[in-house]
């Protein structure tokens, strides 16, 4: 068993046998990588809070190979985003990076791209308090390292230019279609909530913290995230943005 070091982000942990934990970890290196940490709930564990989820962290385990599981020997804790996990909005919009990144990623099948975009959004969630157009940002970035980047440039039918008062997403299309190619069944938007899209696809997260959400441009905005997320992920909502909601406007 070759000993291998990294770093990641914890995107989910859960009970596991008596006293140990599972730990499933977004690394650069290896992609999504399970790793049992035996101990992890007895009270003086080495490995302490360290394996919560949303916590940047390094460590050291076994690599076995041929198997899901591989056994964690040291955790070390990097950034523990702690703005973001004393904050119910943010933990939300947070927790719901990372179960995009849990749905849409294979086992120990490395992404560098989403990786840095995963750090990118807690690190700015962290910094600017802000979640939802970060999420949008995030999901956007998640879209183009994953191979499906939809395009809000000009219409994915025709190629045409973007000309007119409003236009259609479809995301089984990959992107906005143009008022000759639009159809009833498309989202609708409008060049304001187009040219929001775009900055979101182009600017860096810390710019993009900056955008507002508010307004019919937010609103269709989100449509569009919305049914790209349902298309690629084949549920109709995130968990933890579900979650949200109800706390919002109860259940
Ligand atoms: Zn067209």
């Amino acid at each position: 068993m070759p000993i291998c070091r990294t770093e990641g982000i914890v995107l989910r942990s859960y009970p596991f046998r008596d006293t140990s934990k599972i730990a499933v970890l977004y690394s650069p290196k290896f992609g999504k990588l399970g790793l049992v940490a035996k101990g992890a709930r007895r009270p003086k564990s080495i490995f302490g809070g360290s394996l919560e989820p949303i916590t940047y962290i390094k460590v050291t385990f076994y690599h076995r190979e041929n198997r899901e599981l591989h056994t964690l020997s040291q955790a070390e804790v990097v950034e523990p985003f702690r703005e973001v996990k004393e904050d119910i909005g943010l933990l939300g919009y947070a927790s719901a990076a990372c179960e995009l990144v849990l749905k849409l990623t294979p086992p120990e099948s490395p992404n560098p791209s989403l990786f840095r975009a995963l750090s990118d959004v807690l690190r700015e969630m962290e910094r600017r308090r802000k979640g939802e157009v970060l999420l949008w940002w995030f999901e956007l970035r998640a879209a183009e390292a994953l191979g499906y980047r939809p395009e809000f440039g000009r219409c994915v039918f025709c190629g045409g230019p973007l000309e007119g008062a409003s236009f259609g997403f479809r995301a089984e299309a990959g992107g906005v279609l143009c008022p000759k190619c639009a159809s009833d069944g498309d989202v609708l938007l409008s060049p304001g909530a187009v040219k929001l899209l775009l900055r979101l696809q182009t600017l860096p997260a810390s710019r993009a913290a900056g955008l507002s959400t508010s307004g019919p441009a937010g609103e269709q905005a989100r449509g569009v995230l919305r049914a790209l997320l349902s298309y690629h992920t084949e549920s109709k909502e995130l968990r933890a943005l579900d979650f949200l909601r109800k706390v919002a406007h109860g259940p």
